[in-house]
């Protein structure tokens, strides 16, 4: 018996089957396509990505847009209590819908959690894929996303949770080894559980429940290669890549997010920080589509879905120009890249709602965003 049907086993007799689960046996393999979801986060304006004159990013805008669908006016709706801001914009493009999610934080900020159903959920529950093949890889210093593998309140849940690949992720792993592996000096082992219980209190859902074989074995392999200190890994937004190139190679996700977010160190003022970060972005995107066409597995199988989370302020008096957080119309701004098999060629000309991305995927992939305000983008699909 496998991890997954053990746990479903499990589950089902504590439950005494009150809640109907559909038996695994009834749950269909998945064969459709693969989809990789790339957000272009941490806010970017259309300027500096899909501007044909004025991009940082012309692999994104002049090899990637031609080769699908291309819609340069993706928008964030004007609603009451609607924020421009990351977590918010990646749950809207992961649930379908706007303020489905909560506040999850007990001693830090910034924590939403989904309160509706996720693209992670809706897929695992339609299909038997294992947890290991439904990934979202993110940044190292955003805790705050590793509660967006699944949602809170009475749906779908953590059952059908996505696993997470982060450097914190990794840490909590390699904190975990070291500390059973002893042979540590009393000083050594205590600044070692000093480190982890740090890890957990930033992120006190992390270790539950701990991750899947597959993803321990990558973990070890990622610590053969890269070790414990730290300084051997890339870092920032390349760390992603690493981690998302060696996911398709390791786990073949058939469903993977990456959340990228360097452009948001111009928070700080610098702009040539946010245009360099695009600039990794926009590399990251070459080699993750090489690595796609270069693979048996993902080539002419697989659908990528390029979309910002926020855009940001076009303010040029403000001291630091391009926050995101004034409700300014270029904050509402996106776009999105979508192309693979099945994926019209084009240019969508009208506004779409940034709702509308959730059911794209879904139908893309044959399943049903139930619970999404929006609908799959017409004219996407051949
Ligand atoms: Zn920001």
């Amino acid at each position: 018996m496998d991890r997954r049907s053990f746990t479903l086993g499990s589950l089902g007799l504590a439950a005494g089957l009150a809640t109907p689960m559909p038996a695994l046996s009834q749950t269909p393999s998945y064969r459709g396509p693969n989809v990789i979801l790339v957000r272009f986060g941490g806010g970017v304006r259309r300027a500096e990505t899909i501007d044909e004159a004025t991009t940082w990013a012309p692999y994104l805008r002049h090899v990637l847009a031609p080769r699908g669908t291309f819609i340069p006016d993706l928008r964030i709706d004007r609603l009451e209590g609607v924020n421009t801001s990351h977590a918010e914009g990646t749950l809207n493009l992961l649930t379908g819908r706007y303020l489905a999610y909560r506040d999850a934080s007990e001693f830090l900020n910034d924590r939403l959690e989904p309160t509706e159903p996720t693209l992670f959920e809706y897929l695992r529950r339609a299909f038997d894929i294992p947890s290991h093949q439904v990934l979202l890889v993110n940044g190292e210093d955003r805790p705050q996303e590793e509660f967006f593998t699944f949602g809170a309140g009475d749906h779908f849940g953590i059952d059908f949770r996505s696993e997470m690949l982060s450097l914190h992720r990794y840490k909590l792993y390699r904190t975990r080894m070291q500390l059973a592996e002893g042979g540590l000096t009393d000083e050594a082992r205590l600044a070692l559980e000093a480190e982890r219980t740090r890890l957990l209190t930033i992120d006190p859902r992390g270790a539950t429940p701990e991750p899947s074989a597959e993803v321990e074995a990558f973990w070890a392999r990622w610590r053969r290669d890269f070790g414990d200190s730290g300084f051997k890994n890339p870092r920032g937004d390349r760390l992603l890549t690493e981690l998302s190139i060696r996911a398709l190679r390791e786990l073949q996700p058939r469903l993977l997010m990456v959340n990228y977010q360097d452009p948001d160190y111009v928070h700080w003022g610098n702009p040539s920080h946010y245009t360099r970060a695009i600039a990794i972005i926009d590399e990251g995107l070459q080699r993750l589509v090489s690595a796609v066409d270069a693979s048996p597995f993902y080539r002419d199988n697989t659908i990528f879905v390029i979309t910002p989370d926020c855009g940001r302020d076009a303010n040029p008096l403000a001291e630091v120009p391009f926050q995101h957080h004034f409700n300014s119309r270029s904050a509402h701004e996106t776009w999105a890249v979508i192309f693979g098999p099945g994926i019209g060629k084009g240019v969508i000309d009208k506004p779409i709602d940034q709702s509308a991305i959730a059911p794209t995927i879904a139908a893309a992939m044959g399943f049903m965003a139930s619970r999404a305000e929006g609908s799959a983008i017409e004219g996407a699909f051949l």
